[in-house]
């Protein structure tokens, strides 16, 4: 096999199968550190001299898109990433435009998205930042559900109301809060023409890991006891201040989905980049400007002039009927919505 590196490697340009060991070695390797998403700037690969092998073997995607396996002892774990300053928190990602696509003729009312940002971001069950709501929009039309969480506006009038620069808009298109700064005044949640913020009037749900992994196994948590304040985490949350949907900008930066999408298994949430005009649900990536041209997708109250950064899709050609949903509503929903 001859080498293409330009001359910088230990390959033989003969083809000696003495190095077919070495090669897979570092095949697996650069696998790893794809797989964990980082790698140590010094010594970014351990020999098999410098690890003591654990026996137990992980099947990983090499580069070269091969299923290889690898002794687990060659994973490094990711090293967290630096803490930002505030400054840096409220200026956003460069280069970043951060959209959201709710495709509602995929929802079931399943309540993942809820309780998986629920979990993460240490919010009581009543006052939850994802609504899913039953909605009919006439008599003779079929109801369906709406997923609804904050809109990121463009032009947000919680902004512009609050007195103490807490809820500001990020270069990326985010809208957050800084819970250090909230007076708990409350005049954004009068703002908001979508009611997507909650006030927290009491103290946050305090779980510890093990608890949160239980129920919810198969979703990261970033909740940690005695977390740094952080506006991008949103933790921890404070009683007297106001809360709302984030998408999870923390996640984010470490190349994740924000935990709502990532927990709905029937892909209804879609997150990505207008600069790159494409969005994601983990395992479908459209490109945004087609699919909302193609679906028809839609912005809420677009009449108001708030830009909303979030799109709907209408829920025509539906999956589940509307009725396999009510099994999920609570006894107040049902009294409430359902008469
Ligand atoms: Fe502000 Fe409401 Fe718009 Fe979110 S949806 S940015 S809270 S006005």
């Amino acid at each position: 096999m001859s080498c293409n590196c330009g001359g910088t490697c230990n390959n033989d340009p003969s083809g000696n199968q003495n190095n077919s060991r070495r090669e897979f070695l570092l095949t697996g390797l650069l696998a790893t550190v794809a797989v964990a998403g980082c790698s140590d700037a010094k010594h970014p690969f351990a020999t098999e001299d410098q690890v003591a092998l654990s026996g137990e073997k992980v099947k990983l995607l090499s580069v070269n898109g091969e299923v290889i396996e690898i002794d687990k002892a060659f994973l490094k774990p990711v090293p967290e990433l630096p803490h930002l300053s505030n400054a840096e928190e409220r200026k956003g990602m460069p280069g970043k435009k951060f959209v959201m696509v709710i495709d509602l003729a995929r929802c079931k009312n399943l309540k993942k998205c809820q309780s998986a940002c629920n979990h993460a971001h240490q919010v009581h069950p009543g006052q939850n930042w994802v609504k899913v709501l039953g909605m009919e929009d006439a008599d003779h039309t079929a109801p369906y559900w709406q997923p609804t969480i904050c809109m990121h506006c463009d032009e947000p009038p919680c902004v512009k109301v609050c007195p103490v620069d807490a809820t500001f808009k990020r270069q990326d298109g985010l809208v957050l809060i800084d819970s250090d700064r909230c007076i708990g005044c409350r005049f954004c949640m009068a703002a908001c023409p979508y009611s997507t913020r909650v006030f927290n009037w009491e103290e946050p749900v305090q779980t510890n890991n093990a608890e949160l992994e239980k129920q919810n196994p198969e979703h990261h948590v970033t909740v940690v006891a005695d977390q740094h304040y952080s506006c991008e985490t949103s933790l921890p949350q404070k009683k007297g201040t106001v809360g709302k949907c984030d998408f999870c900008p923390d996640m984010t930066r470490k190349g994740e989905l924000p935990h709502c999408v990532s927990a709905c298994p029937n892909g209804v949430f879609m997150f990505g980049d207008l600069n790159e005009d494409s969005v994601t649900n983990g395992a479908e990536t459209f490109r945004f400007s087609q699919l909302i041209k193609d679906k028809a997708g839609y912005r809420l109250m677009e009449d108001l002039g708030t830009k909303p950064r979030v799109y709907y899709l209408p829920p025509v050609s539906r999956n589940f009927p509307y009725e396999s949903g009510l099994e999920n509503e609570n006894e107040f929903d049902k009294k409430n919505k359902h008469k």
